[in-house]
């Protein structure tokens, strides 16, 4: 797939869609492809990814494949790593990048119909504020693992209260 249909594809290596469960109980939607993302093409896999693998093993006591054998699939609201040069650093989508974008996603899970979303931060919280319309959806609202790696990690004050909403999910809390 070559999408060009907002300017990010100017410096992408890969485009990135997603990995896991083709028919997940749970999506888990982050901001954006960083720059490990963009080099290998599939999600969460920088520092980010590894702490939510890690939070999500602690949470279910299975490994991450065992996981998303369990039912999750992980996504972005834009599949193109926001950034204005090949070399420059991430940044945060602009409003018209994710409304470009934003209808892929929402074919996504139409097609994977999971029953509960997981949004990660506050990007991927407001660009998709209509889904909290949408009863299909539980939708559970956690910090982006960025924000949590920068308060310190398994050390961050929060981090046991996040294993503990990752948990709650699979228990139907
Ligand atoms: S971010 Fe989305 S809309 Fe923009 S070029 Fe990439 S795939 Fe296309």
């Amino acid at each position: 797939m070559s999408c060009t249909e907002c300017g990010l594809h100017r410096y992408r290596k890969h485009m990135v869609i997603g990995r896991g469960s083709q028919d997940p109980y749970v999506i888990v939607i982050g901001e954006a492809p960083g720059r490990a993302e963009n080099a290998i093409g599939e999600p969460f896999v920088g520092p980010s990814g590894k702490f939510l693998e890690e939070a999500l093993r602690v949470a279910m006591g299975v490994s991450i494949f065992d996981a998303q054998r369990e039912g999750i699939y992980f996504t972005n609201i834009v599949r193109c790593r926001p950034c204005d040069s090949v070399t420059g650093p991430n940044r945060a989508p602009i409003s018209s990048e994710v409304s470009a974008c934003l209808p892929k996603m929402i074919a996504l899970l139409d097609a994977l119909r999971p029953k509960v979303i997981v949004r990660l931060g506050l990007s991927a919280q407001l660009h998709t504020s209509f889904l909290e319309s949408d009863n299909r959806y539980k939708i559970v609202d956690l910090p982006h693992p960025a924000a949590l790696l920068r308060r310190g990690g398994t050390k961050a004050y929060d981090y046991k209260d996040y294993v503990s909403k990752l948990r709650r999910i699979w228990k139907h809390d």
